[in-house]
């Protein structure tokens, strides 16, 4: 299986709760590697084109209104088959399914609250970590 990247973002519930450090070290006791990363203040405008996919849903607009209500911290990961070993370790959307272990189960506060983004696929990883990295932030 080939080494892929996928885009990760700690959400602003995580860097609010100082959740950072634990939410990268179960990153990396999973085997992936950080090999891209930042904190920024996630703009409207930024938010709104990040989510454009759900933009009919009724939860959009809570959606954009959390994910700009303080300091992301947006990554790069890469490892064997990253895309969905990431989405594996996140567990599912909602914290009160996800499974034991992973990490909205372990700290995610709601559906909404969720504390992490995962790339859902290779394609729409190139394409989110294209909006926030240049190749240059990136070092494997
Ligand atoms: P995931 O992040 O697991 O890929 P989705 O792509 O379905 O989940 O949704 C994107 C994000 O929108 C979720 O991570 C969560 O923050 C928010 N969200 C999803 N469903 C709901 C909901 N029913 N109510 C509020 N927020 C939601
Ligand atoms: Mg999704």
């Amino acid at each position: 299986m080939a080494t892929e990247r996928t885009f990760s973002i700690l959400k602003p519930d995580a860097t609010k709760r100082n959740l950072t450090g634990a939410v990268n070290a179960v990153i990396e006791e999973a085997g992936l590697r950080i090999v891209g990363q930042r904190r920024i203040q996630m703009s409207r405008a930024q938010a709104e084109k990040f989510y454009e996919v759900h933009k009919e849903r009724p939860f959009f607009g809570e959606l954009v209104e959390f994910m700009t209500s303080g300091p992301v911290v947006v990554q790069v990961l890469e490892g064997e088959n990253a895309v969905a070993k990431y989405r594996e370790v996140m567990g599912a959307t909602n914290p009160a399914q996800a499974a034991e272990g992973t990490i909205r189960k372990r700290f995610a506060q709601s559906v909404g609250e969720n504390t992490v983004h995962g790339s859902d696929s290779a394609e729409n990883a190139a394409i989110e970590i294209a909006q926030f990295f240049g190749e240059g932030d990136i070092a494997g």
